[in-house]
């Protein structure tokens, strides 16, 4: 059924004025699932307007009234799983099986977190002396924007909502044009909570959109999800207003299996870390580095286990590789396909479009996994987002910690080995926000999440959320005299 979706401003959705209108579609089926109203330039200063109103009221509201608020919308939203799972599954054609594991209760945790530490933010108080001290007082920043990428939606709706919300700033939020529907499923969810209108906004629309949010001048912080290159002109742009800006953003990620590794357990991991999400995940593990000897032991178990991965409807939930998000996106992933056979890349298993009966209809690519990769294949160098692993093979750890390095991205690494010394040594040496030490992927939200180098810039998630929506204030407190060394002339007769 074709659900029509306006964008949700001061408490309640809004579609009055005949408006420029975009379908989201279900990629797995090309059916659209709903038309979208796009936003005006009228529609955006609605929004702010409402914020600015909602600011007023969100930011005096006691901690631990906002804090029950809060839990109240993680209450609901994981009431509302089994809906907004099926729905993410729809917009994004992603598994139905996995929205349920990940994507709302993700979402939810992150709603829980943030709500419980609202109530801990704090200044400091620090004496220097007997007649001066000063404290700080840590304060919301007003009006955040918020802008989402298409692989998890909702989840990064929560990611950003929830320290932001709990620091006491308003949030306006744009998810991507592609996946425009559990955003407002989000906000309808807090609205019912308590939130007082205006506090979280969410407006609909494309790149533009999202470009008059960062550009305008009401609005004091940018946090952003999405591709180095859309990253970039958001920092530029909101350079120019001095605003401050967290920034996700893409990733080639090392996984790197030592010679003393648990096989079975890093070559069910590769699989998991290559394959998730059809392998629209930003952490991806794509680059595989295996030691020279466990190379074959190790092609033959990741096979094995690749081969077993169903591949078909998001909403069945055998389903364990969905639809790639668009044609576009599709097209995108084959040519690396093609690249990387074309470089003399071994195709060990998928390197095609699946189009068995129905699947014709959607984006769906077979898991693909090469070997006899080069670092300078252009499957290994570049960010693909598709679901393709390439593995490499090491002979020595000072040689894999380079090769491994050799990337302007810094999103991820891991390692695989008995050895936990040796995995801590190489962690503090591998260029990546996140190291997975015997695992991948997990990502709790207690775990600041953030990439270096071109990865991105600022954290979401742990405590390190808190101050990427904070400004810290000092207030300086003078109870005697102060000393005002320009008057100073060595006497205080004439004082
Ligand atoms: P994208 O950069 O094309 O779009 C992201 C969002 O930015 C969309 O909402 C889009 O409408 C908006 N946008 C486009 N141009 C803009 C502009 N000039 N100003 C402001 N907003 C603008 O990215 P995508 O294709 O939606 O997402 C895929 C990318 O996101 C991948 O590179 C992936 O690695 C990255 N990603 C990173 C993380 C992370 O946490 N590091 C998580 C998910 C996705």
């Amino acid at each position: 059924m074709i659900q029509h979706s306006g964008f949700y401003i001061h408490g309640k959705v809004c579609e009055p004025r005949p408006r420029k209108t975009f379908t989201s579609l279900n990629p797995a089926t090309s059916e659209t699932v709903a038309t979208v109203c796009q936003v005006s330039v009228e529609d955006i200063e609605d929004a702010v307007s409402s914020s600015r109103a909602g600011f007023a009221e969100w930011s005096e509201m006691p901690a631990a009234e906002k804090a029950r608020i809060m839990q109240r919308a993680a209450v609901l939203l994981r009431a509302r799983t089994d809906e907004l799972a099926e729905l993410e599954a729809r917009d994004t054609g992603k598994p139905l099986q996995e929205a349920l594991q990940i994507d709302i209760p993700t979402a939810a945790d992150a709603i829980e977190y943030f709500a419980g530490l609202t109530t801990t933010l704090h200044g400091l108080h620090h004496d220097l002396g007997t007649e001066q001290f000063f404290y700080t007082r840590r304060e919301p920043l007003g009006i955040c924007a918020g802008i989402g990428a298409w692989n998890y939606p909702l989840q990064i709706a929560c990611w950003k909502s929830a320290p932001a919300l709990a620091c006491g700033n308003t949030m306006i939020f744009k998810p991507s044009e592609l996946t425009p529907l559990t955003a407002i499923r989000l906000a309808e969810i807090y609205t019912e909570a308590g939130l007082p209108d205006g506090v979280f906004n969410v407006v609909q629309g494309d790149g533009m959109v999202g470009q008059r949010l960062v550009r305008h001048p009401a609005i004091s912080k940018v946090s952003f999800t999405g591709s180095v290159t859309t990253g970039q002109q958001v920092m530029i742009d909101a350079a120019s207003y001095h605003k401050p800006v967290t920034l996700e953003l893409g990733g080639k990620s090392p996984l790197i299996i030592l010679d003393d590794a648990e096989l079975d357990v890093a070559a069910d991991t590769a699989v998991q870390a290559n394959f998730l999400t059809q392998g629209e995940v930003c952490t991806q593990g794509s680059r595989v580095f295996v030691h020279h000897s466990l190379q074959d032991d190790f092609l033959r178990r990741v096979k094995m286990r690749t081969e077993k991965l169903v591949v078909g409807n998001p909403l069945d939930r055998k389903t364990r590789i969905g639809s790639l998000i668009s044609e576009r996106h599709l097209q995108k992933v084959l040519s690396y396909i093609q690249q990387a056979r074309s470089a003399g890349a071994k195709l060990i298993t998928g390197g095609h479009r699946v189009t068995d009966g129905l699947l014709a209809k959607g984006c769906f690519v077979a898991p693909t996994v090469f070997a006899d990769c080069t670092d300078e294949m252009p499957q290994v160098k570049d960010e693909i987002f598709g679901p393709v692993m390439s593995v490499l093979t090491f002979t020595d750890e000072k040689e894999v910690l380079n090769r491994a390095n050799a990337s302007e991205y810094g999103l991820a690494a891991g390692v695989f080995t008995r050895d936990i010394s040796h995995a801590h040594r190489m962690a503090s040496q591998l260029q990546a926000g996140v190291c997975w030490i015997n695992s991948w992927g997990a990502t709790p939200v207690e775990m600041p999440f953030g990439g270096f180098k071109a990865s991105g810039l600022g954290y979401e998630n742990g405590l390190e959320a808190l101050r990427q929506y904070t400004k810290v204030k000092s207030v300086y407190v003078e109870l005697g005299r102060q000393k005002l060394s320009i008057l100073d002339n060595g006497s205080t007769a004439d004082r």
